[in-house]
């Protein structure tokens, strides 16, 4: 469940000055205050959403809201609303999320450079994550036994599951065939390409 919704927070009081209150008709008892209103996700205030003014008379307790403030308020309200601005971390979700985008990015690049760099020269143990082209959603794994200049030796897994990334379930010795054939990384690199070799992995880093 997501509980999201909209939070005031008060910003500022001033005196409402010459006017009456429309209720108890006291002079100088009224004041106007400024409440910032934001959109929280799980209590987390994710972005400003507007400000409210509300007049209330210090004698009586009246309390009065937006288009109901008394007409010479108006003004005075709309004004203190213009000049009271909403706290910075009132964007706070927002920032957090920015952060995490940004860090996902950052990450995921790194791996991908990272990926390329195994491609571009593999080690024997190196292992591709496969599958039959890349709409398919059955993968399995190749494993490097040898490289050889422009070419590496690999055994297929016997195994294909339907998940993504079927390292920990497929990668034990006894899965693989025992029977080598060579791919030159021209062909990898056309089968990654088309996304047939979706991931390189070297489990020992
Ligand atoms: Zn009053």
């Amino acid at each position: 469940m997501v509980i999201y919704g909209l939070n005031t927070t008060p910003l500022r009081t001033e005196p409402l000055l010459g006017v009456p209150c429309p209720s108890c008709a006291t002079p100088n008892k009224l004041q106007v205050s400024i409440a910032g209103r934001y959109a929280h996700a799980y209590w987390i205030p994710f972005f400003p959403f507007g400000k409210i003014a509300t007049a209330s008379c210090t004698h009586c307790g009246l309390s009065l809201q937006g288009k109901a403030l008394p007409e010479a308020a108006q003004e005075q309200a709309r004004d203190l609303k213009k000049q009271t601005s909403l706290p910075l971390w009132t964007w706070s979700g927002m920032g957090l999320l920015a952060a995490g985008l940004l860090w996902a990015s950052i990450a995921g690049r790194h791996h991908a450079q990272a990926e390329a760099g195994y491609l571009a020269a593999p080690h024997p143990g190196d292992i591709y994550t496969v599958r039959a082209n890349d709409k398919a959603t059955d993968y399995s794994l190749l494993k490097v036994v040898d490289v050889k200049g422009k070419t590496v030796d690999v055994v297929a897994n016997e195994y294909q599951i339907d998940n993504s990334h079927p390292l920990d379930e497929l990668n034990s010795p006894a899965k693989y065939s025992k029977t080598p054939y060579p791919l030159t990384q021209f062909e990898l690199q056309i089968m990654k390409n088309k996304g047939q070799l979706t991931s390189v992995d070297r489990p020992e880093e």
